[in-house]
């Protein structure tokens, strides 16, 4: 088998994670979790197109345009409300294709008062991705249009200083979660390890202090969603205005429950099968992340469901205005907001957030 087919096929990451186990020991599920996606060789990141219909999973921007038109003018809105600073970073953590990016700034060109303080950021950590973007948005530059200034990031830490307005689809479920397992009334690390047969399985680990007062029977599972720590850390750090907007899925309030899960070609998979081929994630849960930002100093507003989120933007009004303009997309343009909006679709699962800096309004449609 070649170098390639053998990573197609998951050997490669296999391989490692049996020696990385063989040598150091189980690993806790935040390890496991951070190197299906981050492995710089056999990583989920480094393979090819993981969004869309010929990928792994679809997102709301590659399902109707009106997702990303929406959150662009909400941008131009916030901008207004935190008093027209003279320059603004727009910041997108983890911004897939491209495609949210470039509908929010096609959108905002009824301010162009707006655009020309803006300088866009990228925070991505796929290679093959920021190739895709970089594609999109910044490609070979016309001399009739003055082109928006366009970096990219490894980190939110890199982005330059100044009034920030950052906006995240999909991407919190992408941070490490720790978890732990009940097991004899206490609890204890959960952890990947190996089979007598080489295979990986889920073990557990060592005990850890309990915190809570509560008592789950044994097999409870808990998720410790630690990368929200660091994230909020990185936006506490940051100079301040700034307004962050954060839409994922999952439920409004978690309790106990795995919600570890993997995603390969549109069908969830079980998260140690496929190694490094499918896409690992854990459910947001945004109301626990709000509680985060506030004990740091944020202030938090939210979260509401996806579709009160986008009903409250004018979705309706946007997707009629697209049908009159272009009759033989409308029924495309109906089923993609039918999408976002239903609650046997994205409408309920997914919620949005707003973090900003205690000093400012809350964003429209918080306020
Ligand atoms: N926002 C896009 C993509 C969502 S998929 C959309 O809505 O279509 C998650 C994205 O986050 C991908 O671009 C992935 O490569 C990126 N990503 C995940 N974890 C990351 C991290 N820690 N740092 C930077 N980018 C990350």
């Amino acid at each position: 088998m070649s170098r390639a087919d053998s990573d197609a096929a998951g050997e490669g990451m296999l391989a490692y994670l049996r020696a990385r186990i063989g040598r150091d020991g189980p690993l806790t599920v935040a390890q496991y979790m951070q190197i299906c996606l981050e492995h710089p060789e056999h990583g989920y990141w480094q393979a090819a197109d993981s969004i869309g219909k010929t990928g792994d999973f679809v997102t709301a921007p590659e399902i109707s345009q009106i997702f990303g038109e929406l959150i662009g003018l909400w941008c131009v809105l916030v901008w207004e409300r935190m008093g027209r600073p003279p320059t603004l970073r727009l910041i997108e953590l983890g911004p897939g294709r491209g495609t949210l990016m470039q509908d929010a700034l096609r959108a905002a060109r009824v301010s162009p008062a707006y655009l020309e303080r803006l300088s866009v950021h990228l925070v991505e950590a796929s290679p093959h991705l920021r190739q895709v973007q970089q594609r999109l948005l910044a490609p070979p530059s016309r001399s009739d249009t003055k082109p928006i200034p366009m970096a990219w990031h490894d980190r939110l830490e890199d982005a330059p200083e100044g009034p920030a307005i950052i906006i995240a689809n999909e991407f919190l479920d992408a941070l490490p979660i720790r978890q732990l397992v009940r097991s004899g009334g206490a609890w204890h690390e959960r952890v990947v390890d190996l089979d007598p047969h080489g295979r990986l399985r889920f073990a557990i680990g060592a005990a850890v202090p309990d915190t809570g007062s509560h008592a789950p029977p044994d097999g409870t599972i808990l998720d410790l969603r630690e990368g929200e720590g660091a994230l909020l850390g990185a936006l506490r750090a940051r100079s301040q205005p700034l307004v962050a907007l954060f839409v994922d899925y999952g439920p409004a309030d978690a309790a106990y429950g795995d919600t570890l899960q993997a995603v390969h070609r549109h069908a969830y998979v079980d998260p140690l099968s496929a190694p490094g081929l499918a896409d690992v994630t854990a459910h947001a849960q945004l109301a626990g992340f709000a509680a985060k930002a506030r004990a740091v100093g944020l202030a938090a507003d939210g979260p509401i469901t996806q579709a009160q989120f986008l009903g409250a933007l004018g979705v309706v009004e946007r997707a009629s205005r697209l049908m009159t303009a272009n009759a033989r997309k409308a029924h495309t343009v109906e089923a993609g907001v039918q999408r976002l909006m239903s609650p046997t679709g994205m409408g309920e699962l997914f919620k949005v957030l707003a973090i900003r800096s205690s000093t400012l309004p809350s964003p429209p449609p918080f306020d």
